[in-house]
């Protein structure tokens, strides 16, 4: 009989020559447990994703409750379906009183494609502006407005009219012009090794928006739903966007994504055609139902206050002569080595010794943690002994 190992290689799609392959059996808070019974500290959340941590009681809870009321019943936008209206209801909650209309559907890069067009549907204008080294996802539309060249190269033509910015680079605002439909930016960019600049580039990249009538789109999907310490990340900066850009850790670990903007601009997409913006699975009612228990567990538990202090406590314990450096905000945080030689076998010694963690698309000299945010001091002790650890035995 062929071992699981052996059917993910030959029968699932591979992305890389080079996948994990570690085969958990369970999961629970910061802890994973493979087919051997080994248990693993997940520092970095299934990539951004288990922010309350696996399992947590809560969203289990609403999950079940909603397998045993529903599951689809009606594609996106027709039914009044109450996981989808709650947790509507409860997202706004937690927004500036003009981003008051939800788009709900399954994945990230599912809710920049809808972002897009629903910029270029509102202002009649195409262009778009996206920065370098940024990661918004890997569907057609998204991957035009990836930041590297690698990963576009061999999937021309991509869409026309982007052209790409120096993340926190004022000069460079100056491509903002009377044709932009939209910015899309990460509040803090991920996948280029946690990059976050201060409120001062914000500011001038708002205020350029508004002169120019270009809509200002944050993709908050790796650094939304509480991670960096504030609820949404655009909350360090005084600032807001037209558009609002979820996913990742909003589902607590099941898939669902969002865009969110007011309502006057979300209705284009109710005329000229109708249905301009369709999906059968967008805001699944077990997913919606899971992701409402997670937003309310991060806020009803207060999850937020105490991550200043754990990301302290990071900073604190990964010193070493060979971590040159440590990017953070809240629990998004990148720790860089020399090169990615001296960083992928201490990758791998960690995963070893039993603490799981990786590193960045655009930045393969960072390691990447962002623990799920209910990380306990012990746990990041016991997490940054064995990084340590690994460090010195490499
Ligand atoms: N934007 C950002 C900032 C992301 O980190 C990701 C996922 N890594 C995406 C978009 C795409 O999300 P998904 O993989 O759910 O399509």
């Amino acid at each position: 009989m062929l071992t699981n190992r052996q059917i993910f290689l030959s029968n699932l799609a591979q992305t890389s020559d080079a996948p994990l392959m570690l085969e958990m059996v369970s999961a629970e808070g910061v802890y994973m447990t493979d087919v051997n019974g080994k248990k693993y500290i997940d520092l970095i959340s299934g990539i951004g994703v288990s922010n309350v941590g696996h399992r947590h009681p809560r969203v289990v809870d609403a999950i079940k409750d909603q397998v045993d009321k529903h599951l689809h019943v009606m594609v996106y936008g027709e039914f009044v379906q109450s996981p989808q209206v709650k947790l509507a209801e409860a997202l706004v909650s937690t927004l500036p009183e003009t981003l008051d209309s939800v788009y709900l559907v399954n994945s990230g890069s599912e809710a920049i494609e809808g972002a897009m067009k629903l910029a270029k549907r509102f202002t009649g204008k195409s262009k778009i502006i996206a920065c370098k080294n940024a990661y918004h996802g890997s569907s057609h539309g998204a991957l035009s407005l990836t930041g590297s060249e690698s990963f576009k190269q061999n999937y021309r033509p991509l869409l026309p009219g982007i052209n790409h910015i120096e993340f926190g680079i004022e000069e460079d605002l100056q491509q903002i012009d009377n044709e932009t439909g939209a910015v899309v930016i990460e509040t803090i960019q991920g996948e280029a090794g946690v990059r976050h600049v201060g409120e001062t580039y914000w500011k001038a990249l708002r205020k350029k928006c508004d002169e120019t009538e270009t809509l200002l789109i944050l993709d908050e999907i790796q650094c939304g739903f509480g991670r960096t310490g504030k609820f949404w990340a655009f909350e360090h900066y005084n600032i807001q966007p037209d558009i609002l850009v979820s996913a990742k850790g909003m589902g607590g670990g099941m898939p669902i994504g969002c865009f969110i903007s007011s309502k006057k601009i979300m209705d284009v997409f109710t005329n000229n055609p109708v249905l301009g913006h369709i999906s059968t699975f967008g805001g699944h009612p077990v997913s919606s139902a899971a992701s409402l228990a997670t937003l309310k567990a991060i806020l009803d538990e207060d999850l937020l206050k105490s991550i200043e202090n754990k990301e302290a406590l990071f900073h604190q314990l990964l010193k070493h002569p060979k971590i040159r450096n440590v990017r953070s905000k809240g629990l998004m945080m990148a720790v860089e080595f020399e090169s990615y030689d001296e960083l992928k076998p201490i990758i791998d010694r960690a995963i070893e010794l039993g603490v799981v963690t990786d590193w960045f698309l655009f930045n393969d000299h960072s390691m990447r943690i962002a623990p799920p945010l209910i990380i306990s001091e012990e746990e990041i002790k016991d997490a940054c002994k064995i990084i340590l650890q690994a460090i010195d035995s490499v």
